[in-house]
C-alpha cells in the first residue's frame, strides 16, 4: 500500500518484498553480502541465454542491444549514486575498478608519492594499492592511519586519498564532502569506495567534487554473485584520465582495430574488454526493484529497522558488545556487534534461519535492506538471537568448524 510520508515529501513504497525470491523461512541480514535474488532477474537471464545467445548468435551484440548494455546500467547507477549521465562506466571487479583509479589519480599528480587510505578500509583496496605500488616501483607508499586520523594525515605530499565511505566491519562513514575537500584543499585527488553505500544510503557523487567513485553492485544492488562493478570519474577531468588497463573496450572505436590505443572521450574509456552479458542483464533487472524508490525513504526504513535491531538484540542478549558506531547518523546501513564466539554464534543462527555473517575477529555482521525486510523481521531475528546466545546453542562443537567463505 502507498502513503504519502507528507514531512519527507515522499511517497512511501517500502518494503516491496513481493518484488524478490525470498526463500521460506529465512530472515536474510546479509543483502549487504550478497542481495537477495529479484523475481523477475532468473526470467531475464533464461531470455538472455535462450532467446538471444541461444538465437541470434553474436547478432546479439548488436541486435539485442548487448554492445549498449554497460553504458544504460551505468546510467542506472548514476541516478542511484548521485552521479550524472554517462559518467560511470560498468564491468570487471571492483577490485579491478580500484586498481585503474588508483593508477589513474597518480599520473594526475606526478611529484607526489603517498597513497593515503585508512586502517579500516576492505582488504583488497589496501591489497591493490599495494601490488600498483610494487609494479609501478617508483617509491610510492600507502600510508594507513586510523580512520577517525585520516583528515590529519592528508598532507602535502599526499598524491591521492582513497576510502570506502562505510566500513565493512563496523559500518562506520566517512564523510564523504568533508574529507574530499580536505584531499583537494592539500592537491591531493579523492576516491571514494561506495562498495557499501551503493544502494544503502542517499549519495551525492557529483556533489562532493571527488574525481573517482568506484563500487560492487553484487551487494544492496542485488545484482548476483560476481555482478559487474562500477567507476565513476568527473565529467570535466575524464578526457584527462590515462587508462592502466587500456583494453580495446576502452577504446574510442573499438572496431577501428587501430594498431594504437585512443581511448573514448567519457568514462567509457575505463572499461578494458568484453562486458560479463549475462551479469550485466541480470543486474540491469535487478536494478528495476527501485523504479520509483527515493533513496532517503530507504535511509530512514533502514535507519528505523537498524535501531530497533540493537535496542531488541542489546535487551536480549547483554552478552553481545555493539561494534557500531551507536548514532545512525554515523552509520550506513549495516550494524555489528562483537562477541567472543561470533563465528560459532553465527553458525548457529544461520541454521535457524537467520543470515548474516561473521568477520574475524569476533565481529556478527547484519545488513538491513529495507527493499526486502520490515520490522517484524527485525524482531524475529532478535528473538532468535536471544536463544542462539542466551541459551547458549553455539557450544556445539559443529558451529566450530570454519568453512571457506565466513
Ligand atoms: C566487497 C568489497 C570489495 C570486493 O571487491 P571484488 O573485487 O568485488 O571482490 C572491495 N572493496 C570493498 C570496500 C568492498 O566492500
Amino acid at each position: 500500500m502507498q502513503q504519502v510520508d507528507e514531512k519527507a515529501g515522499y511517497i512511501m513504497t517500502l518494503p516491496r518484498k513481493d518484488l524478490f525470491d525470498l526463500p521460506e523461512g529465512v530472515i536474510y541480514l546479509d543483502g549487504n553480502s550478497l542481495g537477495v535474488l529479484p523475481r523477475h532477474a532468473a526470467a531475464r537471464a533464461q531470455q538472455v541465454i535462450t532467446q538471444e545467445w541461444g538465437v541470434q548468435l553474436i547478432r546479439a551484440w548488436n541486435s539485442a542491444g548487448w554492445m549498449d548494455l554497460p553504458r544504460q546500467v551505468g546510467n542506472r547507477i548514476a541516478r542511484l549514486i548521485g552521479a550524472p549521465e554517462g559518467s560511470v562506466a560498468t564491468g570487471d571487479t571492483l577490485s579491478i575498478k580500484v586498481y585503474q583509479a588508483l593508477a589513474a589519480a597518480l599520473k594526475m599528480r606526478p611529484g607526489r608519492r603517498i597513497i593515503l587510505s585508512d586502517r579500516g578500509n576492505f582488504p583488497s583496496d589496501l591489497y591493490m594499492a599495494q601490488g600498483l605500488i610494487g609494479t609501478l616501483d617508483k617509491g610510492y607508499s600507502l600510508r594507513t592511519p586510523p580512520p577517525e586520523s585520516v583528515v590529519k594525515a592528508i598532507t602535502e605530499d599526499v598524491a591521492v586519498v582513497m576510502l570506502t565511505e562505510v566500513d565493512y566491519r563496523s559500518g562506520r562513514r566517512h564523510d564523504m564532502k568533508a574529507i574530499t575537500d580536505a584531499a583537494h584543499a592539500a592537491g591531493a585527488v579523492m576516491i571514494w569506495d561506495l562498495a557499501h553505500s551503493a544502494g544503502a544510503v542517499p549519495l551525492d557523487v557529483a556533489g562532493s567534487n571527488a574525481e573517482f567513485a568506484v563500487g560492487c553492485s553484487y551487494k544492496y544492488l542485488n545484482g548476483g554473485p560476481g555482478a559487474p562493478a562500477f567507476i565513476y570519474a568527473r565529467p570535466d577531468i575524464v578526457e584527462s584520465v590515462e587508462p592502466a588497463l587500456a583494453g580495446w573496450l576502452g577504446h574510442d572505436a573499438p572496431f577501428a582495430m587501430e594498431p594504437g590505443y585512443r581511448p573514448a572521450m567519457s568514462a567509457e574509456r575505463l572499461r578494458v574488454g568484453t562486458p560479463p552479458i549475462l551479469q550485466l542483464a541480470v543486474l540491469d533487472a535487478a536494478l528495476d526493484v527501485w523504479e520509483g524508490v527515493d533513496m532517503h525513504e530507504v535511509r530512514a526504513a533502514s535507519i528505523a529497522l537498524s535501531e530497533r535491531f540493537i535496542a531488541e538484540v542489546e535487551r536480549r542478549c547483554p552478552e553481545l558488545t555493539l561494534a557500531s558506531p551507536r548514532d545512525p547518523g554515523q552509520r550506513g546501513s549495516q550494524v555489528s556487534f562483537a562477541f567472543n564466539e561470533s563465528y560459532a554464534a553465527m553458525q548457529a543462527l544461520i541454521e535457524r534461519g537467520v543470515i548474516g555473517d561473521f568477520r574475524a575477529p569476533d565481529l556478527m555482521r547484519f545488513g538491513f535492506t529495507p527493499l526486502y525486510l520490515d520490522d517484524a523481521d527485525v524482531v524475529a531475528a532478535a528473538e532468535v538471537m536471544e536463544e542462539v546466545i542466551g541459551g547458549g546453542l553455539w557450544r556445539d562443537p559443529k558451529y566450530q568448524v570454519r568453512a571457506r567463505v565466513t
